[in-house]
């Protein structure tokens, strides 16, 4: 951005998804994963569009990043997580009700409009649902430009140079802003939060309101059949020769 001003804001919407390293379990009733008692963290791809936006700004490049949630109360642990990143200020958009992709795209697009930021940084996906939705349809809601799994971001005067990756290499975009981004695994690696920054994060300014206020429709389009957990693994046998392993490969009808 030489001889440019800096972006006023980035807006960065992250989810609080069943912590990687737990272990899903599947509801008695096969109605969906059973999150009770278990640990909750920040989308992974969430945290690296989080760690992306604080980047820019340390380098100048942008003023001010806010990080937007829906979900229940508890969601503001993750907010205060991004803000101990380095985000500036967070809001909750809050609600008990299951969120899909398109009424999170929609509740987004209200945050945009209050907050007109230059630059929408999403994750990929969320890992708990893997929907891959959510930013494709703030974009076209929005009617903004629109970069998938970036695996590099470069701000530019007035634009965002976005490094793609696709099946077979690399392709890259140029974006005029405002525009939408979402992340891919190796555009960073997100930082850990020293002690003092948790604790300067518990004062930063989070706004909570109550998803009624949006004026979107929260009504479900999707409907969960059943939810199932994956076939457990048949234990392994050794084979004694190589012949055997063939002979064996064959009557599975691998080879
Ligand atoms: P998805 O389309 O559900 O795979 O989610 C893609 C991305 O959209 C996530 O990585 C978040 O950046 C954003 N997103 C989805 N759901 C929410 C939510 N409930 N609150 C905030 N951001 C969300």
């Amino acid at each position: 951005m030489t001889g440019h001003d800096a972006m006023k804001k980035i807006l960065v919407p992250i989810k609080m998804v069943l912590d990687a390293n737990m272990r899903p379990r599947v509801k008695a009733d096969g109605s969906g994963v059973d999150l009770s008692g278990m640990k909750l963290s920040i989308n992974p791809f969430c945290e690296i569009a989080v760690e992306e936006a604080v980047r820019l700004k340390e380098k100048g490049l942008a003023e001010e990043v806010v990080v937007v949630s829906i979900g229940p109360a508890k969601v503001q642990d993750i907010l205060r997580q991004a803000m101990a990143m380095g985000a500036d200020r967070a809001r909750l958009i809050e609600t008990d009700q299951p969120v899909e992709p398109l009424a999170a795209a929609k509740l987004i697009r209200t945050a945009v409009a209050e907050e007109t930021p230059d630059l929408v940084i999403l994750g990929k996906q969320a890992v708990d649902d893997d929907c891959n939705q959510t930013g494709q349809m703030l974009a076209a809601l929005l009617d903004w430009p629109q970069a998938t799994f970036a695996s590099a971001l470069h701000v530019e005067a007035d634009s965002v140079k976005v490094t793609r990756e696709v099946d077979g290499g690399h392709q890259t975009l140029v974006l005029p802003l405002p525009a939408v981004v979402t992340t891919d695994l190796r555009l960073n690696e997100p930082r850990h939060c020293a002690l003092p920054n948790i604790m300067k994060a518990r004062k930063k300014p989070l706004d909570v309101r109550p998803v009624a206020e949006c004026g979107v429709d929260m009504a479900a389009h999707l409907n969960v059949l059943s939810v199932r957990p994956p076939e457990a693994r048949k234990a392994g046998r050794c084979a004694a020769n190589v012949n055997e392993l063939v002979g064996d490969l064959h009557a599975a009808g691998v080879i």
